[in-house]
């Protein structure tokens, strides 16, 4: 679903090439070529409190917008269970929701070849955000990373950065990374309301920036994305409240 993954599908569709996908990502995909994905999850985030101040910066340098398929592709669908034949390899689709909701992975069990897309990276944790039709996307992730525990790989190619060879050792390094933010999510809170978007602000966060209005507006988008997963994990397992007041969300202790 991201622009940096799909952002050229309809080039390669138009020079003849088949485009396969998951269903649920495709459909998505070619849902996002029209205006009406980025106008329904600017009105997701809004709910979630993201200021609608923020989005006329937003819509012009989000990479996600800037860069985004704009044409419908003629998708061939594969599912888990069907084995793609490539060069030698054979490569069975594996669901892998919570990066996004159709994410898949490529997997060759005699080779013991994965190839993970966004889904495991090594030297970054994966962005887990919000989307249309998902409430609950972190504890997706989870799950699809105990999926890929289970299976027998020597060798994890990401699409961002290194290779991973001990895939065992990053997931439970990611599971830990996870444990780690819904603590300081559930420490921000307190008994007084606030929006995702005020959580976000108190999250600590890896980037060269002084303070959280430094903060280059698409980064406090994948932020607020970030703190809404979170939240939304805690609230569904009972841990924490949440309110709908004029429209917007907001969560405490
Ligand atoms: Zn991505």
């Amino acid at each position: 679903l991201h622009s940096d993954h799909c952002g050229l599908i309809s080039k390669f569709a138009k020079s003849g090439c088949k485009i396969l996908a998951g269903e649920t990502e495709g459909e998505m995909i070619n849902f996002e070529s029209g205006n009406l994905y980025w106008r329904m999850l600017d009105d997701l985030f809004i709910k979630f409190g993201f200021p609608e101040a923020q989005f006329g910066r937003n819509t012009d340098i989000h990479p996600g917008r800037k860069y985004c398929n704009t044409e419908k592709v003629n998708f061939t669908y594969v599912d888990e269970g069907d084995v793609l034949e490539y060069g030698g390899y054979h490569f069975q689709p594996i669901l892998t929701p919570g990066h996004t909701p159709g994410h898949m992975c490529l997997y060759d069990a005699e080779k013991k070849v994965l190839f993970c897309g966004d889904h495991i990276l090594g030297t970054i944790t994966p962005n887990i955000c919000i989307e249309l039709g998902v409430e609950n996307p972190l504890e997706d992730y989870l799950n699809s990373l105990k999926k890929i525990d289970a299976l027998d790989v020597d060798l994890v190619l990401t699409s961002h950065g290194t290779m991973i060879q001990d895939v065992h050792g990053r997931i439970q390094e990611l599971f830990q990374h996870h444990e780690a933010r819904l603590e300081e999510v559930k420490n921000i809170l307190t008994n007084e309301w606030k929006t995702s978007y005020m959580v976000a602000q108190d999250m600590t966060w890896e980037i060269m920036c002084k303070d959280w209005e430094s903060f280059p507006a698409p980064q406090k988008w994948f932020a607020t994305g970030e703190a809404i997963s979170h939240l939304q994990y805690l609230y569904l397992s009972g841990i924490i409240l949440r309110e709908e007041r004029n429209g917007i969300y907001y969560y405490k202790k």
